[in-house]
């Protein structure tokens, strides 16, 4: 699974190029949060994150990427990730994942949120906030020194106990920088100490699934959305991160990750 060779490693120049995509990113996001309501599709979300996008003088990564035909993913309820934009409207009561990229200079960001659209019941408000939470805890478990499964056992720590999640295992975080996908992976669940080792100029895309179900996932014919095989309701959050002496600085966090960090306890080169 792990691929310690081909790893990465970023000069801060280059650090700071993909911090400018994270904070397009971040924005794109951002705006996608306010846009999302009862009554809008899919395809509209997608157009304002390709508008932001191209505005800021970047460029959607996602699109045509293995010919995925759009710029971000909206994945809603039992959809896990990589769905398609369309038609779809979204109405009161559903999740949906949005999950987004776009390159600077060559360099990219990586983000996902998911978002309730109206009101919806507390065991999806929770089921989200326990996959933020978890995200910002595996983050915050990484050191320089450290390995990355010292990450993916944070985000299964926490996941597990706050109760009868489904952690997804068929996709992973990833190393990023001048491509999106590259190594290491990065899972969601396992004993810490394992994998590449944590170093200065690595980025990573930290992305935990978590579902109200199963683990199980399968793909629709469409041969992108990713659905969990029972149906069940599904959460995902991806941030874009780099570990520096000064502590994590999360690239695709307006604020670089400073608040969260400081409520978890760790420093933030932010
Ligand atoms: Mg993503
Ligand atoms: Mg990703």
């Amino acid at each position: 699974m792990f691929r310690d060779r081909g790893v990465e490693i970023k000069t801060p120049d280059q650090i700071a190029l993909m911090r400018k995509a994270g904070l397009v990113v971040s924005e794109a996001l951002s705006l996608l949060r306010s846009a999302v309501r009862p009554g809008v599709t899919t395809k509209e979300l997608d157009r304002l994150a390709e508008e932001h996008i191209r505005a800021s003088g970047a460029t959607p990564n996602f699109l045509g990427y293995h010919g995925f035909p759009a710029t971000i993913c909206t994945s809603v309820n039992d959809e896990v990730v990589h769905g398609i934009p369309g038609g779809r409207v979204l109405k009161e009561g559903d999740l949906v994942s949005m999950d987004c990229g776009a390159i600077v200079e060559g360099w990219h960001g990586d983000a996902a949120i998911t978002v309730a659209v109206g009101a919806v019941n507390d065991e999806l408000v929770e089921l989200m906030r326990v996959c933020e939470e978890s995200l910002w805890r595996g983050m915050a478990a990484a050191r320089l020194g450290g390995r990355v499964t010292d990450i993916s056992a944070a985000i299964e720590g926490y996941v597990r106990g706050q109760g009868e999640y489904g952690i997804v295992e068929d996709y992973v975080g990833h190393g990023i920088g001048s491509a999106m996908h590259m190594a290491p992976s990065v899972p969601n669940h396992g004993r810490p100490g394992k994998g590449p080792k944590l170093v200065q100029g690595m980025a990573l895309a930290v992305e935990p699934m978590i579902t109200l179900g199963t683990v199980d996932t399968r793909v629709l014919d469409d041969d992108w959305t990713v659905v969990t095989a029972d149906g069940s309701w599904s959460a995902h959050f991806e941030h874009s991160f780099t570990l520096t002496p000064a502590g994590a600085l999360v690239l695709t966090a307006e604020d670089g990750g400073a608040a969260k960090l400081a409520e978890l306890g760790v420093p933030c080169a932010a």
